[in-house]
């Protein structure tokens, strides 16, 4: 899947003041031990790496499979593959599960704001100045992000040279364990009418399938707003096989470099307690080491291990296991652009249900309300502030101090009331601009350097102003489901400001 940043350049914040409500545990061990019982903590491996040894001092138990990063990726391979083989997974996070902020649809926001080291989610900024957030918890991206699900696109799966039986017979397997069919809030129902006066046809209804028109897709949060992840679905490997460790920090992958061409044989990782640890593939032909890291995390993983460009390597004192310049290159993420639309009575919070898929390649998507408590809008909300955060006003590159702190004082004027309101979302899908990432240290910890060069193709920049038309047509359009079921839309005066500022900042 790809990355999915936030470029939002036009939206408040609405939520409930945090410094209260962030905690950064990452889940009770007790609660879920008994539903998977393969799931330890990284203290718990036996072995203890023997100091710069890059071979395995025999002894220890050896898998077929190491995969490393228990993400939206991981977790599921992990799982398939421990049906026949023995499998270690490592994730670098804690479980999702019991963690209250990970697990309410409520408490969508406050992960992504909570910034200290236990958090489930990674503070990151590109280059280009836009905030982002990286899992670090089992489970990945599942654990953290919007919840909604959808199949891809046939032209896709055949694009990418993936078996289409297989991918048919595999999205079942998904659905039935963690996806469900979404409640619909009133604001989705109003912005798939709006979607549907426009011309975002046809209606597709509710469907797991990506069709050009208007539809409503998956959610992995359930009728209770409960949050189903990824790492749910390891419940399906067999326990026998399948060896999971959290807080596992895999370092680097090892390597024999004694053959004619290198051979991954095993990892290094820290546990929870800083000690490192190695573990080893077992010799059979087909074992593999798998790295499911993210979009950001592989590229840095096979850096730290000594695949990649010579030059960069050597400049960080990592030995050169195979010299590739492209390692870290052609890095792209989909920007994304919001408008908040102001309404004149609260709104039920959703996360993303209606989805507008149009030829141009442009997706427009909803979400609501967040915990509008009256206080909120004075508490600062991290990476995910109007001040600094995805949310700002202020383009990345000129926040400057002076422009936080007037936006700082003129929201404290506002009235809780001018956060009622949804939003409505403009997402390119498949951006031609590229960027590039590379180590900022040896420190798999830290975020590595990375630039999207968003909007440096002129096609990204055409592409997201018909998808912000569409956006302003479907607002002033104001379809009779709007008053009717959400509220009228009030502040167009606002709305007009948004698109202004959207229209200056693409210059
Ligand atoms: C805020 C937000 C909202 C989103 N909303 C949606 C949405 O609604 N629908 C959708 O389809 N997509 C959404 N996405 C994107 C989606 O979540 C990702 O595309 C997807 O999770 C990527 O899966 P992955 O397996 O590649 O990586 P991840 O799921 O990120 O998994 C990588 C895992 O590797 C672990 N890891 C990394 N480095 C190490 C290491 N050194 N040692 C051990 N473990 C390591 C990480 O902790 C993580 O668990 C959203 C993303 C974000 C950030």
């Amino acid at each position: 899947m790809a990355l999915h940043t936030k470029l939002f350049l036009s939206l408040f914040l609405l939520s409930s003041c945090l410094a209260t409500l962030i905690t950064s545990s990452q889940g009770d061990y007790r609660f879920w031990q008994q539903q998977f019982p393969f799931i330890r903590r990284a203290s718990s491996f036996s072995s203890v790496s023997s100091s710069k040894s890059t071979r395995s001092n025999g002894g220890e138990k050896k898998f077929d499979y190491i995969v490393v990063g228990g993400g939206t990726a991981g977790c599921p391979l992990a799982a398939t593959l421990s049906r026949n083989y023995s499998v270690l997974l490592l994730e670098r996070g804690g479980v999702p599960f019991a963690n209250i902020n990970v697990s309410l649809l409520s408490n969508f926001h406050l992960t992504l704001v909570d910034t200290s080291p236990a958090s489930a989610s990674q503070f990151f900024v590109s280059t280009d100045g836009v905030f982002n957030a990286r899992a670090r918890v089992l489970g990945g991206g599942t654990s953290i992000n919007a919840g909604f699900y959808t199949r891809a696109s046939t032209s896709y799966v055949k694009r990418v040279g993936w078996d289409a039986k297989l991918v048919n017979e595999s999205y079942p397997w998904v659905e039935k364990q963690i996806v469900h069919e979404p409640v619909f809030e009133p604001w989705q129902r109003a912005v798939r009418d709006g979607l549907l006066e426009v011309g975002i046809s046809p209606n597709n209804g509710f469907t797991y399938d990506h069709l050009y028109g208007t539809k409503i897709g998956g959610t992995i949060f359930d009728k209770y707003g409960r949050r189903h992840t990824a790492a749910e679905l390891l419940a399906s490997g067999n326990s026998q096989n399948l060896h999971v460790l959290i807080h596992a920090r895999v370092q680097k992958v090892l390597f024999d470099t004694t053959g004619k061409k290198p051979r991954a044989i095993g990892v290094i990782f820290k546990d929870e307690n800083g000690v490192n640890h190695e573990a080893f593939i077992s010799r059979r032909r087909k074992s593999e080491i798998i790295v499911t890291c993210g979009a950001i995390g592989s590229p840095q993983m096979l850096l730290l291990s000594g695949i990649g460009p010579k030059e960069d390597l050597k400049k960080l004192n990592i030995s050169v296991v195979q010299d590739n310049k492209f390692v870290g290159k052609h890095i792209s993420d989909n920007p994304l652009n919001t408008i908040f639309v102001p309404l004149n009575r609260p709104v039920k919070q959703s996360l993303i249900e209606t989805v507008g898929i149009t030829k141009m390649g442009v997706y427009i998507e909803a979400s609501s309300g967040y915990s509008q408590s009256p206080d909120s809008i004075h508490c600062h909300h991290g990476v995910a502030s109007a001040e600094i955060g995805q949310l700002s006003t202020i383009p990345p590159k000129r926040r400057t101090q002076e422009a936080i702190e007037a936006f700082k004082q003129n929201k404290k004027d506002l009235p809780h009331e001018a956060f009622h309101g949804g939003f409505i979302l403009a997402k390119l899908a498949y951006p031609k601009s590229k960027g590039h990432l590379r180590l900022n240290n040896t420190n798999p910890d830290d975020n590595p350097i990375v630039t999207f060069n968003y909007f440096s193709h002129p096609k990204d920049l055409q592409k997201c102003m018909k998808g912000i038309k569409i956006v302003e047509k479907l607002v002033r359009h104001q379809s009779a489901s709007y008053c009717y079921d959400v509220g009228q839309v009030h502040g167009s005066a606002d709305f007009k400001r948004q698109i202004r500022e959207i229209r200056r900042n693409m210059k």
